[in-house]
């Protein structure tokens, strides 16, 4: 059933198209993952509605990008004010439609606000250039301008962050922007939107289409044909990345891609065991390991090895799996079935080729369909499937290693480039691994990296573009190069 509310006009179920709530074509139902019980029946649109919100974006386009970046600050102000305000609220959506625990969503809101903050600032900060030119009749400026209308197709796992870290950097841009949430988690951003018209932002500024997942396909092509879309913002899996950039080239749009990884944690002889170990729960266990940045394979030097292991299982034995809702939970339930198929095939696969099951490793269907423990396996092989896939699942995968060679070797052998994370105390050794991970990311001595002043984003098969910092302005900003001459 849906969460208590104290303001229930957060809970909408239509889209947000031209500043008005409108009905779709195909139904969205949405489920809450710790119970399957049902919570909403939501408006999904398809390409009639894409269509009408391009049609909003486009009108909007030109009073936006002439208010003052000041005048846009303060609304995007207001906003994560707004959502600071509501935070117990939008939490306990979050959780009923996502599944994590309440702190956890209560947390992202603050993150989510944070993106809104940070460039509500940073826009007023787009600054030109002046160049001197070889030519002693000529002079050069460069500006930069709002790339225009922006489309966001964001994922589930940070259902309101992913969503602000997008928006915000476009609106304070002055570009228009229309999102198409994940279908399992269209209410936060419906709810996001509403705060979004509370704080003041004109009609057509940024429309919220949820879509079913067939429906996703067609609006999603539509936006990557249209040539008034001059860039597109995608957060999810490589698979669909690649397919979006490949709809995108006939109109060479922008694009920032923030795709899969598969982030390796490194715990060398030298490092501080009781800050490996909690790195190692902060990275792992967060959103059930559901995170594009949690780590995915541990590599542990031999003289260390067994205390980590040790260390480890008992905090991960020690974990509280339940209803996201619940005082005290940890660790909530997998989004879907297809995730839980794809947590528990990697773990057999891994026992089936000799690894160890420290803690953990069975579904726990007492609890309710989507749950798995939270599992600790020793004795994996580069070969096994949880060493080579993203498990996206709360599954650490401990390799034992010898030289700091072997460790970066092991740790590059990947097509994923977005988060890694190492621990040691040695200052050279600091600086020699940071150099050669080549990742987009790298977190020493802690397992938590991201923050909206920090650019956020990957290399290789994780793609490309950065999210949060002043550079996170740059993918809605075009350079124009103005040179006057015959002084
Ligand atoms: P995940 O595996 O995390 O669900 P996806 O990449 O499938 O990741 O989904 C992320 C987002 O991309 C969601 O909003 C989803 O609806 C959307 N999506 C998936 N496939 C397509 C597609 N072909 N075109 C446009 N959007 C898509």
């Amino acid at each position: 059933a849906l969460p208590a509310l104290n303001d229930a006009s957060l809970l909408r179920t239509a889209g947000l198209i031209d500043g008005e709530w409108v009905g779709g074509s195909s139904p969205l139902r949405v489920h809450n993952p710790a119970d399957g019980s049902f919570l909403a029946e939501v408006a999904g649109h398809g390409v009639e509605q894409a269509q009408a919100a391009l049609n909003a974006a486009e009108k909007a386009l030109p009073a936006w990008r002439a208010r003052s970046a000041r005048d846009r600050g303060l609304m995007l102000s207001r906003w994560a004010q707004a959502l600071r305000s509501n935070a117990e609220d939008l939490a306990r959506i979050m959780t009923a439609e996502q599944g994590k625990p309440l702190a956890e969503a209560k947390a992202e809101v603050a993150y989510a606000a944070s993106f809104l903050d940070w460039y509500a600032e940073e826009g007023k900060r787009v600054y030109g250039e002046t160049v001197p030119a070889a030519d002693p009749s000529k002079r050069y400026w460069i500006w930069k301008q709002a790339v225009g209308v922006c489309a966001a197709i964001t994922p589930w796992n940070f259902p309101l962050a992913m969503i602000t870290r997008k928006v915000a950097p476009a609106l304070a841009a002055g570009c228009t922007v229309m999102v198409k949430p994940a279908e399992q988690t269209p209410l936060t951003a419906l709810a996001c939107a509403e705060l979004a018209l509370r704080a003041g932002l004109p009609s057509g500024v940024l429309a919220v289409l949820p879509a079913t997942a067939e429906e996703s396909v067609a609006v999603g092509k539509l936006w990557c044909e249209a040539p008034a879309v001059r860039h597109l913002s995608f957060t999810g899996s490589t698979e669909v990345g690649r397919l979006l950039a490949a709809q995108c080239a006939p109109t060479l749009k922008r694009l920032s891609l923030e795709l899969g990884g598969h982030a390796p944690f490194i715990v060398f002889d030298d490092a501080d065991l009781d800050a490996a170990v909690e790195g190692a729960m902060q990275s792992k266990y967060r959103n059930a390991g559901q995170t594009c940045i949690c780590a995915n394979r541990f590599y542990v030097q031999a003289g260390i090895h067994d205390a980590f292991v040790e260390r480890l299982a008992e905090r991960v034995a020690a974990l509280q799996i339940g209803p996201g809702q619940e005082a005290g939970v940890q660790v909530g339930p997998l989004i879907d079935a297809q995730a839980l198929a794809k947590v528990r095939a990697h773990v057999d696969d891994a026992v089936a080729q000799g690894a160890t099951l420290r803690s953990g490793g069975q579904a726990r269907g007492d609890l309710g369909a989507m749950f798995f423990e939270p599992t600790l396996l020793t004795g994996v092989t580069a070969r096994m499937r949880v060493a080579i896939e993203e498990t996206f699942g709360p599954v650490a995968a401990v390799l034992k290693f010898e030289t700091e060679a072997q460790a970066i070797a092991l740790a590059n052998a990947t097509e994923f480039g977005l988060a890694s994370y190492f621990f040691s105390r040695d200052i050279g050794r600091v600086m020699r691994v940071a150099e050669a991970l080549d990742y987009g990311m790298v977190g020493i001595n802690t397992g938590a990296i991201g923050s909206a002043e920090a650019p956020f984003g990957g290399i290789k098969q994780s793609g490309y573009g950065r999210e949060g910092g002043h550079q996170g302005i740059d993918e809605y900003l075009d350079l124009k190069t103005v040179c006057l001459g015959d002084l």
